[in-house]
């Protein structure tokens, strides 16, 4: 609503005319294919298979830019003031990069996103990003995007916590729902894709990994973000 009631001003330049313009989005950097546990180099995003050892359920994680101020500015906008149209360019982005992933089957694979608690995420805002960029990018790509996992209690935000504490803030924080069970075994799934804005340590996507694989050992189970922070 309030979206519709703005010029459109590039969230970068605040040039009038797009909502992001060429020369911004020209700025924009790809994030190389790294390992989010090593942090080095890995074909599509990898986690490596020691990484993967430490309890990491989350086995690739694919990241469209490089973090820096125009990026941030444009998921702040997103997430904060209410500029949902951004939704539609940077989903373009993140569809770019699965379509682009030779290891992803269209046919048996699941768009879905990180849970939030419900009445914070009306009260806050009226809507979720990522669920707004998870549909946005089943629609470019046809792939369905299912409300997987729900969130069963509140977790502090993850910002200001070190690497430990936020694995102990966020365990068991996710579930599989019975609708998310169903739709998995139903269509032969084998692989879900976690859509979010920004990954940080990785942590949040794991531990929803970790809830889906709990009951389905087989899934491969990707992320695919916006942008990595830290
Ligand atoms: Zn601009």
């Amino acid at each position: 609503m309030l979206d519709r009631l703005l010029p459109d001003i590039c969230v970068g330049c605040k040039q009038q005319g797009s909502i992001i313009c060429k020369q911004c989005t020209s700025n924009l950097l790809p994030h190389p294919e790294i390992c989010l546990a090593t942090k080095h180099e890995s074909p599509y995003g990898k986690i490596t298979r020691w990484a993967r050892q430490d309890g990491r359920a989350l086995a690739w994680c694919m990241i469209c830019f490089r973090f820096d101020p125009l990026i941030n500015t444009c998921i702040r906008a997103l997430k904060y003031h209410h500029r949902r149209h951004l939704a539609t360019f940077l989903s373009s982005k993140l569809s770019l990069l699965i379509q682009c992933n030779p290891l992803i089957e269209k046919d048996t694979t699941l768009l879905t996103r990180v849970p939030s608690h419900r009445w914070r995420r009306y009260i806050t805002k009226g809507y979720n990003q990522s669920q707004l960029l998870a549909n946005r990018t089943s629609i470019n790509l046809s792939i369905p995007s299912v409300h997987l996992l729900s969130k069963n209690r509140h977790t502090l935000s993850q910002v200001w916590l070190n690497r430990k504490d936020r694995v102990t803030n966020l365990a068991n924080a996710y579930t599989l729902t019975n609708q998310g069970k169903k739709t998995i075994t139903d269509n032969k799934i084998t692989t879900v894709i976690i859509i979010d804005d920004v990954v940080t340590t990785g942590t949040t996507l794991n531990e929803c990994a970790k809830a889906l694989t709990i009951h389905f050992p087989h899934l491969n189970v990707w992320g695919c973000c916006l942008a990595r922070h830290g």
